[in-house]
């Protein structure tokens, strides 16, 4: 039960071995026997690489791959089922790298769009769900966090959508998506979560504005991790309604003073990356970085994107500070973001901050 409350990460640039390292740190070992099957659900939302912020980086899966491999496990498989708009996910499979790996590992990738389904209903709505998700010993999702333009966030709990036919898809949507999304998680309930944060979006699930921050994070409850996640791209779990409708029907806990973070490479994060965002160039201008590792400048381009056309941001022409070039540098007049900047009287605390607490340092500026 204790371990149902962590939540590790893991910050770099060596995708394949961050998830290696962290799966190792997690001992999921201690979960697995030889014989298990073992089904990996990334998002392969569209045929879009994983650099533009939309998909899972195949990284990630391969590393997931190598440690199973490392401890007996032989049958394992990837499922997936894109989006409305592709009429399969073999397109989508193959443009994020999924194809050679399928080659290079034999391994089987299902599109569960052509999969048989399980069928189930809760509170008046039908949900079927592809059986291969429900057969399996150990289920394993592997999310893109990423805003959504309807829901705000995308993470572990929306992700299992593709786990469903594109019927039932419009229908949620013609529902709301919040409380079938939530519902949905009460039948299906992966194992294991390892959520892609390398380059996640700004603001669509499609991708086109990808944000990095070079980090991967695992747990085990979908609900704690994504009332963690939020806060990262700078929202309440207050503001995200299937969180909402996730803790009224049971999906798991919200975090908490409880929950236990272990970080691994926190000394060691990678700086920021040159932005290949046009939304996130415009906000460049509030900010003066100089050596800002990529999770903290992450937190502050998702926080400044909320507030910018809202006109709740006031900085009476100061520039925000953020990098390690700033560290020991004392000041009563600028503002700062980290703890590099932690001799500034006015400065958010926090190594890297979260999205959420620098979002509402930005507001208290007014
Ligand atoms: S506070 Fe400084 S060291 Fe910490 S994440 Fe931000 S820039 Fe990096």
């Amino acid at each position: 039960m204790k371990k149902k409350e962590e939540i590790y990460i893991n910050y770099g640039k060596d995708i394949e071995q961050m998830t290696i390292d962290l799966m190792k740190k997690a001992e999921i070992s201690q979960d697995l026997k030889s014989d298990m099957s073992v089904v990996i659900k990334p998002n392969l939302v569209l045929s879009s690489h994983p650099k533009n912020g939309a998909t899972t980086h195949v990284e990630i899966v391969e590393g997931i791959i190598k440690y199973l491999q490392s401890h007996n496990i032989v049958d394992i498989s990837i499922a997936e089922g894109a989006w409305i708009g592709e009429k399969n996910t073999l397109n989508a499979f193959k443009v994020c790298g999924y194809t050679e790996l399928l080659k290079k590992y034999d391994l089987e990738l299902i599109d569960t769009k052509k999969e048989d389904t399980m069928d189930y209903e809760i509170k008046n709505i039908k949900f079927r769900v592809s059986k291969i998700f429900q057969e399996t010993d150990y289920l394993i999702n592997v999310p893109v966090l990423k805003g959504h333009c309807q829901t705000k966030l995308t993470c572990c709990l929306k992700n299992l959508k593709g786990c469903i036919p594109d019927k039932d898809k419009r229908y949620y949507h013609s529902l709301g998506l919040n409380e079938p999304i939530a519902l949905l998680n009460t039948i299906l309930k992966p194992n294991l979560h390892i959520i892609d944060s390398v380059c996640g979006d700004l603001t669509f699930e499609e991708g086109g504005n990808p944000i990095e921050s070079n980090r991967i994070l695992l747990g085990y409850d979908g609900l704690l991790l994504d009332s963690y996640c939020c806060r990262l791209i700078a929202y309440n779990p207050e503001d995200i309604d299937y969180i909402n409708y996730g803790v009224k029907y049971g999906v798991g806990k919200l975090f908490n003073e409880n929950t236990r973070i272990i970080e691994l490479n926190k000394d060691n994060k990678p700086n920021k990356d040159f932005l290949r965002s046009d939304l996130a160039k415009e906000l460049e201008k509030y900010i003066d970085e100089d050596s800002a590792c990529s999770p903290c400048y992450a937190g502050l381009i998702f926080a400044l994107s909320k507030v910018n056309n809202s006109h709740e941001i006031s900085l009476n022409n100061r520039k925000i500070k953020i990098g390690q070039s700033f560290r020991g540098k004392i000041s009563n007049k600028d503002l700062g973001v980290g703890d590099c900047c932690k001799n500034f009287s006015n400065h958010v605390k926090g190594c890297p901050p979260n999205g959420l607490d620098i979002l509402n340092y930005l507001k208290s500026l007014n």
